[in-house]
């Protein structure tokens, strides 16, 4: 954002904080400008906030938090449903907006808004869920556990999915029990706060669900440093990661982290080649490789390594930037995709498709580049190893199970893993040795409400989604009384 974009300011729409029920102005009245990629241009002025505008949103929560955790379960659920019924009902304007902030084709946009309101239907029926057990400890005590919100939970999201990822971690939260301060990525803020304004409309306290705008080092850390704030989930990069990582270990609060990827989808010589090699690349390039759980490493058994990388370039050609491939985030990120295609030349890796920015009719300013794919890479180049975030793939060969299992690990993250092959025995001893959060076998990433979600290795700890998720927005008390 903002590296960018010399057009005309005076039109452009104004986004401002959601705190406390309301639209707030930031306290500084500064704003950012976000910049739509598949032009280029400037469409939306965003606040950026301030450690202000922070305290005042998590004053407003903690107002709220004794209201929402009053609130029955049946309550609180039947307003989370009431959130999901809204979120659908405006399915389409949602869409507009994330595409317009994303450039992401609208089918894509649309799928995403749908998982968005599931979230809230599912942790919305989750608020029934039992909430302790009583322990038979000794005959004159009367012991029992009880989970209890944390208070406020701050919730960091990045731009690739934005109201997806920020449902996903507001819903179990506020099923929980508990408040949320929300900071949605400075490029994409519209739909974040829609939901918010959407909350309000349906009969959520004012307080319960507060959205601060502005850049990661500004109101994300202040979010993470609050004296209030006593869980984070955030979902992004490493680095950002780490570097909340050691706030929070400074403040002993506990902490999701939901980050990066380089997924390995491994193709065994007795795949259905078809299935695998349409949905291999439906894996590097839905949202234009822009997704942690993307499939950008393709291990291919060498005995059938050149027909599949064959299909792997048909199925590529069926991908149009502009029509089913969006444009890649931001300028920078657009050179820094760009620069990987340097890096791997350097590196001897062959192109099988792609590699090259791609010119999209009508949309000339945009940040489209065309799908790529490697061949010949070797698992230690830079290619094989790095997050690109675009839509770019390398298809590494492999002789026998122990060598796939062995590149597939040789990762420092441990997000997903796929496999093909008809033979169920070794597809269930393969998923057994893959260091990754989440296995799939035969089908690419179904990403369902219900599955628990998170990484191994660098690919972060705890897990979204699922009955899983809700266990981490609570910690347990001990309750032990002498009869
Ligand atoms: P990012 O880490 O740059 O930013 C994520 C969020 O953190 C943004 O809201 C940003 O403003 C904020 N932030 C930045 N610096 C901060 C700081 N110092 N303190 C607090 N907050 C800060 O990530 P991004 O570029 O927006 O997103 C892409 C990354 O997210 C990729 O690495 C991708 O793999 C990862 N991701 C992971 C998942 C998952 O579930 N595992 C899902 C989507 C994206």
């Amino acid at each position: 954002m903002n590296d960018h974009a010399n057009v005309s300011r005076a039109d452009l729409r104004v986004l401002d904080h959601w705190i406390d029920g309301a639209s707030e102005k930031p306290a500084g009245g500064d704003y950012l400008e976000a910049v739509n990629p598949t032009t280029g241009l400037a469409h939306l002025r965003v606040a950026s906030g301030t450690a202000d505008d922070v305290a005042r949103a998590v004053a407003a929560a903690q107002r709220a938090r004794d209201a929402w955790r009053r609130h029955v379960a049946a309550e609180r659920g039947r307003l989370m449903l009431a959130l999901a019924a809204a979120i659908r009902a405006n399915r389409d304007r949602l869409a507009e907006m994330e595409c317009a902030d994303s450039g992401k084709p609208v089918a894509g946009a649309l799928a995403e808004i749908e998982g968005s309101a599931q979230y809230f239907e599912f942790y919305g029926s989750l608020v029934y869920l039992p909430s302790g057990d009583v322990l038979d400890v000794a005959p004159d005590q009367h012991v029992f556990t009880r989970r209890e919100p944390y208070g406020v939970i701050g919730v960091i999201t990045p731009w690739n999915l934005p109201l997806n990822q920020a449902a996903r971690a507001i819903a179990p939260a506020l099923a929980a029990g508990n408040v949320v301060v929300a900071k949605p990525s400075e490029i994409t803020s519209q739909t974040t706060i829609e939901m918010a304004r959407l909350a309000t409309e349906v009969g959520f306290p004012d307080g319960v669900i507060n959205i601060v705008l502005g850049t990661g080092p500004e109101v994300g850390e202040a979010i993470v440093r609050h004296d209030a704030v006593r869980k984070v989930a955030f979902t992004g990069s490493v680095g950002v990661g780490r570097a909340i990582g050691r706030i929070a270990a400074e403040r002993i609060i506990p902490l999701t982290l939901e980050l990066g990827g380089k997924s390995a989808n491994i193709v065994f010589e007795d795949a259905d080649l078809d299935v695998a090699a349409a949905e291999a690349v439906k894996g590097f390039t839905l949202n234009a490789g822009q997704v942690c759980s993307a499939g950008t490493r393709i291990l291919v058994q060498r005995s059938i390594y050149s027909e599949f990388t064959e299909k792997l370039r048909a199925e590529v050609a069926k991908i149009t930037p502009g029509d089913n491939l969006g444009p890649i985030i931001t300028p920078a990120q657009f050179q820094r995709v760009q620069g990987y295609f340097k890096i791997a030349q350097e590196d001897g890796a062959r192109v099988l498709a792609g590699g090259k920015v791609a010119e999209v009719k009508g949309q000339e300013g945009g940040f489209y580049i065309e799908p790529t794919i490697y061949a010949d890479v070797d698992n230690a180049m830079r290619i094989a190893q790095e997050e690109v975030f675009g839509p770019v793939g390398v298809a590494i060969p492999f002789d026998t199970e122990e060598d796939a299992i062995r590149i597939a690990n040789d990762s420092e993250y441990g997000l997903i893993g796929t496999l093909w092959s008809r033979d169920i025995s070794r597809a269930l001893r393969v998923a057994d040795r893959i260091e990754a959060g989440q296995i799939f076998v035969n089908v690419w990433n179904t990403m369902s409400v219900q599955t628990p979600f998170g990484g191994h290795k660098n690919s972060g700890y705890g897990r979204e989604k699922g009955i899983e998720a809700i266990h981490h927005y609570s910690h347990l008390k001990t309750v032990t009384v002498k009869i």
